[in-house]
């Protein structure tokens, strides 16, 4: 009901307005046109941006929808995407089947550059999620690192995308990515991803080299446990540890282990005793290690949470969950002493159960009782390739390590003064 409720609110406080400015696309007749998954010819098309402070009912209702329809829509989204998440800037598509329409015969929102909403309003309101196409492309990079500039250029680009891939994901236990030097350089082959020819993003990292202190760290993505792939180095050596690298398939690490940090909610400073993976509710969340559930639960702060003791040194646990875990653990039977294996049975979904500002997993990570960092503790170590993949791991890594070969450095006399840190080729 809240949301229903939040709607007609801004509609009184607003009115409505001339929408007299929108700019209209004509889509002519005698090719199938598509847009959105929807045959368009004939329509008349609205690209619009979502201005602050507005919101769904209020851009329904100004395009002549009733009332008791835009509830629907909004009863309809709910099980799909929360209307309440539409951001101002975000991109929304109006379309009217002819020129003498008053009203629109759909409405649709661009959740992010793949996923969106689709809102049929004519006959009867139908309210669905649906995907644009997207295209993978093979592509090799490299780059030479400026250590003094690493912090600036994190946040830039796909440079900064890709390193991040490097440090959190496949090096965070080979190399110290805050202990750089200069002229550190880094050959990666990756696949790039693209919807109508537009980049929209980094994928799987395929193999990779890093060379750094005068030494050289291959990676090479092979798939050993038949759930997570993990990368070997060229000895067939796996890269990660006893542990695996992350509980989940993550967007980003939006927090890491500290001593001290302001708290997001409460403001105040507090250490932060576990790392924080960012990703999207309902990604799946992995024990990092075999172990045995010792609390599968719920408090106040920690939301659904998982506690897993790996063995007599070794304990994790797993925050923030989304409610839906409680299903899953009752159905796979997560609780008090059962087993798990490391990348292999899900033991909850991502969430923002309990205190937590976004969509995320904390991993808390104990060694003889003390909370601490697994970057940053000496780990056991990970079995390298079973004798029983070692013909087919070396197959691929035959390709993989001739595809590096092949991929040049950049200019490796950079200037020192230049502000850009990492210069990538495609
Ligand atoms: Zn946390």
């Amino acid at each position: 009901m809240q949301i229903i409720y939040s709607i007609i609110i801004i509609l009184l406080l607003s009115g409505c307005q001339s929408t007299s400015k929108d700019p209209i696309i004509e889509v002519p007749e005698n090719t199938a046109e598509y847009l959105y998954n929807i045959q368009i010819n004939g329509f008349q098309i609205i690209n619009e941006t979502v201005r602050n402070g507005q919101n769904v009912g209020e851009i329904l209702n100004q395009h002549n929808i009733s009332f008791v329809d835009i509830d629907k829509v909004a009863r309809l989204s709910k099980k799909v995407f929360d209307l309440r998440d539409v951001k101002a800037g975000g991109e929304y598509t109006l379309m009217f089947k002819d020129s003498a329409t008053i009203k629109p015969s759909y409405f649709i929102y661009e959740i992010n550059k793949v996923d969106f909403l689709v809102t049929k309003l004519e006959d009867s309101i139908q309210v669905y999620l649906d995907k644009k196409d997207v295209t993978i492309k093979e592509k090799t990079g490299s780059g030479i690192i400026n250590s003094s500039l690493w912090f600036a250029m994190e946040e830039s680009n796909l440079s900064a995308k890709l390193v991040n891939i490097l440090a959190d994901e496949i090096y965070p236990w080979t190399i110290d990515f805050f202990r750089l030097n200069s002229g550190d350089k880094f050959k990666v082959i990756y696949d790039a991803k693209y919807v109508n020819d537009e980049f929209i993003g980094v994928g799987k990292v395929h193999a990779a080299l890093f060379h750094s202190n005068n030494e050289d760290y291959y990676a090479i993505a092979f798939n050993e446990l038949g759930g997570f792939e993990d990368y070997f180095d060229e000895n067939g050596n796996n890269l990660r540890k006893f542990f695996l690298k992350a509980p989940v398939s993550f967007t980003r690490i939006s927090s890491r282990f500290t001593k001290k940090r302001k708290h997001p909610v409460t403001g105040r400073w507090k250490g932060h005793f576990g790392t924080d993976f960012a990703a999207p509710i309902g990604t799946p969340i992995y024990s990092t290690a075999d172990g045995q559930v010792i609390e599968a639960s719920y408090t106040k702060y920690n939301g659904y949470y998982v506690k897993i003791r790996h063995n007599s040194t070794y304990t994790t646990q797993y925050l923030h969950m989304d409610k839906s875990s409680k299903k899953l653990w009752s159905k796979k039977g997560i609780k008090k002493g059962k087993h798990v294996r490391q990348g292999v049975d899900i033991i909850g979904y991502v969430g923002r159960s309990g205190q937590a500002t976004g969509p995320h997993v904390c991993y808390r990570f104990w060694k003889n009782g003390k909370q601490v960092d697994p970057f940053k503790t000496k780990l056991p170590e990970a079995t390298p390739v079973n004798k029983s993949k070692r013909m087919e791991f070396e197959k691929r890594k035959k390709i993989w390590l001739e595809k590096l070969a092949t991929i040049n450095y950049p200019n490796e006399y950079f200037d020192a003064d230049s502000i850009e840190a990492v210069t990538l080729q495609f």
